[in-house]
């Protein structure tokens, strides 16, 4: 059976407006995305991936800016205003860096589950029972004592179970998870792919992240240098035999020191976003980079 197209985004121009002039900060970065794909975005700080999917909730901050964009929910153009809030919390989640950020710092865990079943209109006499079940599912083995609980007891791994638990009171179709495993370990980033998984199986899943072994775990990888596309395809060929220069800077600097920026070796030429720091450079570098397809693999690099 044919997937659902859950996702079809083309950012077009995202730009921070500065006094005089703008500062463009992502660009024509196309992502596609059917039911229950997950797909890693992955770069360093500042390559675009947070500003890519906030776009998609219309999350951008005030002096960020975005125009020519297409941005396509189930088969629709994905609404704005009330309509979009509508989708929010309900069809369409947000999991930010931090579990703890998600949380309204001045309600306990209880009324924000209150606030969920409110908005995904879970008739009253069954919502003790789902809370109960959720939380349980997301490994609280007592819920009550959880429910009592302000955001600032939790730990982050708590935090962020609380975040899933409050996104699984609805069917999310889509979900959006800015660097959700950021400052877990391991053990806690396997158990919350394994939730995901097991919660929202049918959800597309738009995961940002800086850690490999996180984007391992997707289905597709897209890779962002500078805020745009530089390599896509599947996790594992991306990851496991990456084309592009600026994945395999990357992937080579993984273990070593974390993603540590390649210093700067020339002046800027052209537009491909790792000119300067790029050790493949050639004459050719200086042209618009060509796109390379095999399949539903893409390299954007002149090299090839
Ligand atoms: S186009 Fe040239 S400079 Fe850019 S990544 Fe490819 S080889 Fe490097």
């Amino acid at each position: 059976m044919e997937r659902e197209l859950i996702l079809k985004l083309n950012t077009g121009t995202i730009y921070a407006q500065l006094a005089k002039s703008r500062k463009i900060l992502v660009q024509g970065v196309e992502i596609m995305l059917h039911e229950g794909e997950s797909l890693a975005l992955i770069g360093e700080t500042g390559s675009g991936k947070t500003m890519t999917a906030r776009s998609v909730m219309r999350l951008l901050p005030s002096n960020v800016k975005q125009e020519g964009e297409r941005i396509c929910y189930r088969g629709e153009e994905l609404p704005k205003g009330k309509k979009l809030t509508g989708l929010t919390g309900t069809e369409i989640v947000y999991i930010p860096q931090s579990g703890a950020d998600s949380l309204n710092p001045s309600l306990t865990v209880q009324e924000q589950f209150q606030d969920g079943m409110r908005k995904n209109r879970i008739p009253y006499l069954k919502r003790r029972l789902k809370t109960d079940q959720i939380l349980k599912e997301v490994g609280f083995s007592d819920p009550q004592k959880i429910l009592s609980k302000y955001a600032f007891e939790l730990s982050g791994g708590m935090a962020q179970r609380v975040t899933i638990a409050l996104a699984a009171i609805g069917e999310p179709k889509l979900i959006l998870a800015d660097e959700p495993t950021n400052g877990l370990d391991k053990k806690a980033t396997e158990e919350f792919f394994s939730l995901i998984s097991h919660l929202f199986p049918n959800a597309a899943k738009l995961i940002i992240t800086h850690d490999i072994s996180v984007a391992r775990l997707c289905d597709w990888a897209a890779v962002l240098c500078k805020g745009r596309m530089c390599e896509t395809g599947s996790a594992a060929e991306v990851i496991g035999n990456p084309w592009h220069p600026y994945t395999q800077a990357l992937i080579g600097a993984l273990v070593a020191n974390g993603l540590q920026e390649t210093p700067v070796l020339r002046e800027q030429a052209g537009n491909c976003p790792f000119y300067q720091r790029c050790p493949k450079v050639g004459e050719r570098c200086k042209e618009e980079p060509a796109c390379v397809q095999s399949g539903d693999r893409k390299c954007w690099c002149n090299r090839q």
